[in-house]
């Protein structure tokens, strides 16, 4: 073979390397756009600051298990390709110091800054209480109005009863949430567990825990981003 004959075979497989590359990157990319993997999804970790949320029977406080999962929850989408955002990651609300009603503030401030991350959609991580102490498990809201919102809550109902309940509970449209109403992308709100039943409130304080219902969340929303989001 000539030095000439050569250099064009190489040539020709280089070209063809590079064809190939760029082919299958624009499948790859074609692929992660329907799974959404690369895109945003905000977690929102609720009240903090001033506001604690519910106060468990044994004084727990929902802001502090509403950021222990929402990080959890950040960490495992990360580890499958999607961009987490968090509306708080300390524990400080979202309010001004100086506003005159600090929970309008908080909730205009988190609204304004998930509308401009320009998100799949939001996961709203909060804790439950009732009167009735024998009330537990999980649950999660959907605004009425969202299909896409509803399909979610569903995907993360679903995981959330196998992995963590003891009897299923069903998903529940709700269309008087602030954040359910006001956000432009799809919201669902994540009740993980009653701070109001002595049990459940025990285990949404330990790492171990929180971890478990991280991950059932994490499931439930990758399992929508892959089989719904195809269909
Ligand atoms: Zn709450």
């Amino acid at each position: 073979m000539g030095e000439r004959l050569k250099m064009e075979t190489v040539m020709g497989a280089l070209l063809l390397a590079a064809a190939f590359l760029l082919a299958t990157g624009g499948m790859k990319q074609a692929a992660a756009e329907v799974q959404g993997t690369g895109r945003t999804v905000v977690i929102d970790a609720g009240h903090g600051g001033d506001d604690p949320g519910k106060v468990g029977v044994g004084g727990t406080l929902e802001k502090d298990v509403n950021l222990a999962v929402a990080q959890k929850l950040a960490d495992c989408l990360k580890k499958e390709g999607i961009r987490p955002v968090m509306t708080r990651e300390d524990e400080k609300g979202l309010y001004r110091p100086e506003a005159s009603n600090k929970k309008q503030d908080d909730m205009k401030n988190r609204c304004a800054k998930i509308d401009g991350e320009k998100p799949l959609f939001t996961v709203s991580i909060h804790q439950n209480s009732y009167t009735e102490e024998a009330v537990h498990g999980p649950q999660v809201f959907y605004y009425a109005h969202s299909k896409e919102a509803e399909e979610l809550a569903g995907y993360i109902q679903d995981a959330m009863n196998e992995d963590l309940a003891d009897r299923p509970r069903e998903k529940k449209a709700n269309d008087t949430y602030y954040l359910l109403k006001k956000t432009k992308s799809p919201t669902v709100i994540v009740e993980c567990g009653f701070l109001s039943n002595r049990e459940e409130e025990a285990k949404l304080v330990t790492e171990e825990y929180q971890q478990k219902v991280a991950e059932s969340v994490c499931r439930g929303i990758m399992g929508y981003l892959k089989e719904a989001k195809n269909r």
